[in-house]
């Protein structure tokens, strides 16, 4: 009612919609995405140093902020907010449960691919188990820049072995789901 108090009606107006986030006050897309970035894409304590790398897409700077803040949907977040599954275990190896942790980081295929990228880097062993030090992980490299390319390397890597395990989930849900239309028919 407060609210409201303020509020009078001009009948001679049509009713509009009114963007507030931006100056002009007319939505665009534009306009969402600068409020999108000033907002999400900022440093902060608990998340990596910067979550801007101009090295690769924004996709993929909004893929490490989701994943930052455990924000993808593997099925530990998805069990945590009541979401009911069959199991929380992980869909591609079964050996442990799915974390964000587990699926991008110890799972067997995105270790295996780990590998291949630190063996082409010339890199020890992999230096990271949680996605906040892969995330922050700088390399040995001294540069502005070659810190950049290092942190782009694991930040496209980490969104590719991401996008193969939903498109192997979503393979196994449709084999799934053909299968208990045949045994229904
Ligand atoms: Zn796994």
């Amino acid at each position: 009612m407060k609210m409201l108090s303020g509020v009078k009606f001009n009948p001679q107006v049509r009713d509009t919609w009114k963007w507030k986030a931006g100056g002009s006050e007319i939505f665009s897309t534009k306009a969402l995405t600068t409020l999108f970035n000033s907002r999400l894409l900022i440093p902060s304590n608990d998340s990596c140093e910067t979550l801007c790398n101009k090295l690769v897409p924004k996709k993929i700077e909004v893929f490490v902020w989701r994943a930052n803040k455990k924000r993808l949907p593997v099925l530990v977040e998805l069990d945590k907010r009541c979401i009911d599954l069959h199991s929380v275990r992980c869909p591609l190896c079964d050996d442990d449960l799915e974390s964000v942790d587990h699926s991008l980081i110890m799972c067997k295929q995105a270790f295996e691919v780990w590998c291949k990228v630190f063996d082409w880097w010339g890199r020890g062993g992999i230096p990271f188990v949680s996605v906040g030090d892969l995330f922050n992980d700088s390399g040995q490299a001294s540069s502005f820049i070659g810190k950049s390319i290092w942190q782009a390397v694991l930040w496209s890597s980490s969104y590719l072995i991401w996008k193969n395990r939903n498109q192997k989930v979503c393979k196994q849900v449709l084999e799934w789901t053909d299968a208990v239309k045949r045994d229904s028919s």
